[in-house]
């Protein structure tokens, strides 16, 4: 068996429960030290952070409520804003979760995992250290880091306009060296596709293997975007086979599954999980995902599915239960030959919506899904042409979106 063998093996372990778990979102706070360009906040209320009581009822409920909340797994996800500005009120909250889970003698207390996307400037913070070493076995951490300085700093910005880089990638060995398999996501916009390749190429360099990398799903795109993201692509796919990265490196903007047509009898899930989601915020109002609330929706209102004093309200949570591929999407991606890999954000969608629908897809990010679709391909024909026994790394853990 292989180092990266062993690897895979071992992300394979981490996919845990094949992604049927329950994931549930505390925001913990709206604060947050930087303003970055693309980040979906309307607004950051710095005085917003939820009250531990809150945090304590939401368990509360979800663990005598077995009835409701059937999944053998659950991610316990602390958000922000940045969530390590509350270390001290998640520690508490993460106690509270174990004990009770513990006394419940809930099928959770063995199979659960604590869940951190960060910025990454507070990562070396002693508290912060604290409380990874306390949770160490039952921790995933990503720390979001763009590429290279210069794209990182065009859009990962402080309140003054000053870049971010210099202060995240000091704190990138040390998460390394805790969690060697961690993924970061790097998210691409208009602007900055001119550095895609580069960035990437970058991220590996810093010992990053895994790469989560996405376009943004708003309407951002201007003409000619798509070919500009369609040579970025290839000169990454170049890179990688020149370099012989392919069975260590991971970007999922390659991945063997994107492109092909999709049958609608056989496959007709949505792609992400608003509902099968659960996200509470500092007033203890339930929400499919954290894009449905106010901060995050530009034109629309937050779409709530109840609170911690009435619970889960059925009728409102129905609709999103009932996403799925076909009740989304129109005729033309329904028959679509390059449809697996094309996605869509719900949260997105309801916000541009030409009504308050949920069902209404963005095809936003059309042509630049069909470019990147024939970048794909040339680059698994290469790598056929290279190598008939290819492997190529596959990043198994927590979808990023
Ligand atoms: S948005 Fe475009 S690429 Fe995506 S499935 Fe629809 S038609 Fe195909
Ligand atoms: S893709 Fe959008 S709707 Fe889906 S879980 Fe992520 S933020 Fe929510």
């Amino acid at each position: 068996m292989t180092k990266q063998d062993k690897k895979r093996e071992y992300s394979e372990l981490e996919l845990w429960q094949n992604g049927i778990v329950k994931t549930v979102s505390f925001i913990v706070t709206e604060a947050c030290q930087l303003r970055c360009r693309y980040c979906y906040f309307v607004e950051k209320k710095e005085h917003q952070v939820m009250d531990f009581k809150v945090a304590k009822k939401t368990v509360d409920y979800l663990l005598t409520h077995k009835d409701i909340f059937k999944e053998d797994s659950v991610i316990w996800e602390f958000i922000g804003g940045e969530p390590f500005l509350q270390i001290d009120l998640i520690d508490k909250i993460s106690d509270y979760i174990k004990y009770r889970m513990y006394e419940e003698d809930h099928p959770w207390f063995n199979s659960y995992r604590f869940s951190f996307t960060t910025n990454g400037l507070l990562y070396h913070d002693e508290r912060v250290q604290k409380y990874i070493n306390k949770n160490r076995t039952h921790i995933d951490i990503g720390i979001t880091i763009d590429g290279t300085k210069e794209k990182h700093d065009q859009q990962r910005i402080f309140p003054n306009g000053k870049g971010s880089y210099d202060l995240v990638v000091k704190n990138i060995p040390l998460w390394l060296e805790q969690f060697p398999d961690a993924a970061t996501k790097a998210t691409f916009a208009s602007d900055d596709l001119p550095l895609l390749k580069e960035s990437i190429v970058h991220l590996w360099s810093l010992g990053i293997k895994n790469i989560m990398a996405n376009l943004v799903f708003e309407d951002v795109w201007k003409e000619g975007d798509d070919k500009i993201f369609e040579d970025q692509l290839y000169e990454l796919a170049d890179y990688i086979l020149e370099n012989d990265m392919q069975d260590e490196y991971f970007c999922s903007f390659f991945a063997k599954s994107a492109g092909l047509p999709m049958d609608i009898e056989t496959n007709n899930q949505n792609w992400c999980g608003p509902g099968i989601m659960l996200s509470v915020d500092k007033d203890g109002n339930f929400y499919p995902c954290t894009r449905f609330v106010n901060h995050s929706l530009k034109n629309k209102v937050a779409r709530t599915i109840g609170n911690i004093n009435t619970g889960i309200d059925q009728n409102k949570l129905r609709p999103f239960l009932t996403l799925d591929r076909y009740t989304q999407s129109i005729e033309d991606c329904i028959n679509c030959s390059v449809a697996s890999g094309c996605y869509w954000c719900v949260a997105e969608n309801y916000d541009s919506a030409d009504t308050n629908t949920i069902y209404q897809r963005g095809l936003f990010n059309c042509k630049m899904h069909k470019a990147r679709i024939k970048a794909n391909k040339y680059f698994f024909e290469k790598l056929n042409k290279k190598n008939k026994d290819w492997k190529v790394a596959q990043y198994k853990g927590a979808e990023i979106c």
